[in-house]
């Protein structure tokens, strides 16, 4: 394939595990795929090194000023690469003329400006942030209507959905079903949960990701927040979308369509696959990782999910039932309480809690736009921060 007809990615959250997972991906294809922008929050050391093994690379953002001033004065990026600074750095790189798809794998919110930016632009939207769809899913999915641009949905289970879905119409979908390995606690007692630590948390059983992700996978958040983004990504009713405890996390979602059949997703739990496939969507190529070895011994089990054990799933389930506003105060309230136990200031069993409060004191309500969105998360995270 000539040079000219690879894709050109920019990938924000470069240093971060979809970043890290994304950038194998990349390499492996050097004739369908090129790198050429790449943003993070502050590890300006660790972007020089992706710039230096990915030539195209010649814009580089760094959200944090400090990082910033210190990546202008370093002698590691090589020659001819422009460095941007904050969201406005971010920004630019999300609408660069020459990128043909934007993966967004930035932790938490602040992807969400870049991803309507890239879509308005007419950017290919590779999503791994499903936080944004949570906050401001009508917002994203009108930007992506309005420029005619897709959204290629990176997280696992809805890049199954997505897989599973093609070339079926909406209307004979009944439902789709979203697997939960069950996180870091699924065997665990649940008196013991009172006093789980940090180090517990972040020992995921079958996936390797970031902190905040493994801490909602221990949560159940995890699979709250993609109950909604999976609502808001293929346009289902609330009722439409449901969860299974699936411990071996090889089975990443299966859609049952009218007629009661069911197609399912496999592949090994690594990012890699669901990676691949949005960033080189339509067309197929060899993985990065061996796929499932069928000669060998493999059992698939299914579950349900006992929600009485997971309040944050049960709290997204009604967050999600309500609309409007609720599904953003859901995320801003558990994005504060996440961040508060993982610096050691609240326990485990706090994160429900301060949840459940925040939604308590909202009556839910359609945000007009963006500007109501965004006043909604600030005032849930101030409500959240106000509990500890
Ligand atoms: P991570 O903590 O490993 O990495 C986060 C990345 O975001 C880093 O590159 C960091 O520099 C960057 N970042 C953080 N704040 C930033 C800012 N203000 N400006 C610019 N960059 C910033 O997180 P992760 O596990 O890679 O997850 C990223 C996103 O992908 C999350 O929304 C998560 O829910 C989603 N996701 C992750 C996985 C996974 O396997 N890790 C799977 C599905 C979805
Ligand atoms: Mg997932």
């Amino acid at each position: 394939m000539p040079a000219s007809s690879r894709k050109r990615i920019v990938l924000l959250g470069a240093t971060g595990s979809i970043g890290e997972n994304a950038l194998r991906v990349i390499a492996a294809h050097p004739d369908k795929l090129e790198l050429v922008g790449i943003a993070a929050h502050s590890r300006h050391a660790r972007l020089a090194e992706i710039a230096r093994a990915h030539p195209g690379v010649h814009h580089v953002a760094l959200f944090d000023d400090a990082a910033y001033a210190d990546a202008k004065t370093s002698e590691a990026f090589p020659t001819g690469i422009t460095l941007y600074r904050g969201l406005e750095g971010l920004n630019f790189l999300a609408r660069l003329p020459e990128a043909d798809t934007v993966l967004v794998a930035v932790v938490g919110t602040t992807g969400l400006e870049p991803a309507i930016t890239a879509l308005a632009a007419g950017k290919n939207l590779a999503l791994a942030s499903k936080e944004i769809l949570v906050l401001a899913g009508k917002f994203i999915m009108a930007a992506a209507r309005a420029s005619g641009a897709k959204i290629l949905p990176v997280d696992s289970e809805h890049n199954a959905v997505f897989q599973c879905i093609q070339g079926h119409p909406l209307a004979d979908v009944s439902r789709i079903i979203l697997t939960a390995s069950g996180g870091a606690f699924r065997d665990w007692p649940v008196e013991k949960l009172a006093h789980v630590t940090v180090v517990d948390a972040l020992k995921h059983p079958n996936w390797s990701m970031g902190p905040k992700i493994t801490v909602d996978s221990a949560t159940l958040a995890n699979k709250g927040l993609e109950l909604i983004e999976a609502q808001c990504l293929f346009g289902l009713r609330a009722d439409q979308c449901h969860t299974v405890i699936h411990p071996q996390s090889i089975v990443h979602a299966l859609v049952e369509f009218t007629d009661g059949a069911m197609l399912a997703q496999l592949c090994p739990p690594s990012m890699t696959f669901p990676i691949q496939h949005a960033l080189l969507h339509p067309a197929r190529a060899a993985g990065v990782d061996a796929p499932l070895d069928l000669t060998k011994l493999l059992s698939l089990e299914f579950r349900p999910v006992n929600e009485a054990r997971f309040p944050l799933l049960r709290l997204a389930r009604e967050a999600m039932n309500a609309g409007g506003s609720a599904p953003a105060i859901y995320n801003a309230a558990n994005e504060i309480a996440v961040a508060a136990f993982l610096a050691g200031k609240i326990p485990f069993l706090a994160i429900p809690l301060i949840v459940d409060n925040t939604l308590q004191t909202h009556t839910s309500f359609e945000p007009a736009d963006l500007a109501a969105v965004l006043a909604v998360d600030a005032e849930a995270r101030r409500i959240a921060s106000s509990q500890f």
